[in-house]
């Protein structure tokens, strides 16, 4: 039967920047060889920084735990490696700027991790309850891999007060460059349809869509296929959507295949929903069928700054500084390493800043990509077209908005929703006068979260 990858939904606003996706989309996950040191960021999602359960000099085996924390909102972390803890110490992080993190020298010939993973002929997710479900995800370490990082057992697990009734998987992967989530969808196939399965038990949801952006044919007809071949896949339909920019956020998936709008200010959850990234239930079906916690992570790491770029299966805390040069090193007119894509990636100065569990990604720019213009950050006065409002996905004004944060006038701003901002950086993309909106508008979000903390009650 021939299968329609055509995408027919999606969301109103959004942009579609040359996709760039042809430099590693071929590229097979490759395992990464041994490294020699890693350092595992003690915060590696959003909640409660993890407290170090180990100290200098301690000998830790890959797969220990290593940092974990009591709150409700967290998730442990746990060691890729053999090896002996160097330092508990500070270190870049591309959201917070630093964060304590302990650090790791291999022991001399431990073996890589290689991405083997394979489904057992019996498995049943039915023979799994959800809190077991739950409970080996919160183990494991499990957090949104999409890049939010958001610990996935508060996710999935039964709320009494916010039914589930829908799950809804990431596979739309539309940020530029980035190609992980794709090899992921035709090499882990069936380790993604286990995952869906079992965060489906845990999680009590009735139907489940798996959206996936019609740019990517080859994935839309694999996990089809394989969905027509396993048992007790029904309630699971897998959705072509448009190829549009950012049709991978979750309100925007929400709304391309549901026509349902999250609550401004509000999580999905209020609607009934869930939405899971594809890296994040392959790792679910992992850590439930075989006890494995999250310790490496597919990156692509690509842009025309790099030699030879690829997707590797690498243990989480090696430095942006080995993946580069294990791919060939910089071409000579590299300006810009970003950890993420271009559009929603964060740029780093530091190349010793680790892989996280949330880092898809390492892109490396040249001038020619960023555009002379951006390059020299050569902004010119707002010529009113509105072009930024017609792009927003969220239908902000950011116009108004960065305006607002220029004259530090951060209660405008607010009026103006500048929380409801999802950073996606299409109103920047398309502004011909080069204002730099998102940069405006992410300094203004930072300030008022400043001045709400240190108001006093
Ligand atoms: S205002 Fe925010 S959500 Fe709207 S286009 Fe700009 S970056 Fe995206
Ligand atoms: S896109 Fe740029 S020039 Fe056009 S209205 Fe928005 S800020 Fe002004």
């Amino acid at each position: 039967m021939r299968i329609d990858t055509k995408g027919r939904f999606s969301f109103t606003g959004g942009t579609h920047p040359p996709e760039s996706k042809t430099l590693t989309s071929e590229s097979k996950i490759q395992s990464f060889p041994a490294v020699k040191q890693v350092a595992i960021m003690l915060s590696q999602h959003t909640g409660a920084v993890c407290r170090p359960l180990t100290r200098k000099g301690n000998t830790v085996q890959a797969g220990q735990k290593i940092g974990d924390s009591d709150a409700f909102v967290s998730a442990p972390v746990h060691s890729p490696i053999t090896g002996k803890v160097k330092e508990i110490t500070l270190q870049s992080h591309p959201v917070l700027g630093r964060s304590p993190a302990v650090v790791i020298d291999a022991l001399p010939h431990y073996p890589p991790k290689r991405p083997d993973f394979k489904l057992k002929d019996d498995f049943d997710e039915n023979s799994y309850s959800a809190e077991q479900i739950c409970d080996a995800v919160r183990q494991a370490g499990i957090v949104g891999m999409g890049g939010a990082g958001f610990p996935t057992r508060v996710k999935i697990e039964p709320n009494p007060r916010l039914p589930k009734e829908t799950l809804v998987i990431n596979g739309c992967e539309c940020e530029p460059y980035i190609t992980c989530d794709y090899r992921i969808m035709l090499e882990w196939t069936n380790q993604i349809i286990a995952g869906i399965k079992l965060a489906r038990r845990a999680s009590g949801c009735s139907k489940v869509f798996v959206g996936i952006e019609d740019n990517k044919p080859q994935a839309i007809e694999a996990m089809n296929a394989a969905l027509n071949t396993c048992a007790d896949s029904d309630g699971i339909k897998v959705v072509p959507v448009k190829t549009k920019y950012p049709q991978g956020g979750e309100r925007q998936l929400i709304k391309a295949i549901l026509k349902k709008d999250v609550p401004a200010g509000g999580i999905p959850p209020m609607i009934g929903v869930v939405v899971l990234n594809v890296a994040t239930v392959a790792v679910i079906a992992e850590a439930v069928i075989y006890d494995s916690p999250l310790t490496h992570r597919v990156v692509t790491v690509t842009g025309e700054g790099i030699a030879n770029p690829g997707n590797f299966y690498v243990p989480i805390g090696t430095s942006v500084a080995e993946l580069i040069e294990f791919c060939g090193g910089l071409t000579e007119e590299v300006v810009k390493v970003i950890i993420g894509g271009p559009m929603m990636g964060i740029a780093i100065a530091d190349l010793t800043t680790p892989v996280a569990k949330t880092t898809g990604a390492v892109t490396v720019l040249t001038k020619k990509q960023i555009g002379a213009a951006k390059f020299a950050g050569r902004q010119t006065p707002c010529i009113r077209c509105g072009r930024c409002l017609e792009v927003c996905p969220e239908h902000l004004n950011p116009t108004k908005i960065a305006h607002a944060v220029k004259n530090n006038l951060l209660e405008v701003a607010e009026n103006y929703y500048i929380n409801a901002c999802m950073e996606c950086s299409c109103c920047s993309y398309v502004c011909p006068a080069n204002i730099e909106l998102t940069g405006y508008i992410k300094t203004g979000k930072t300030l008022l979260a400043g001045q709400k903390e240190s108001s006093p009650g």
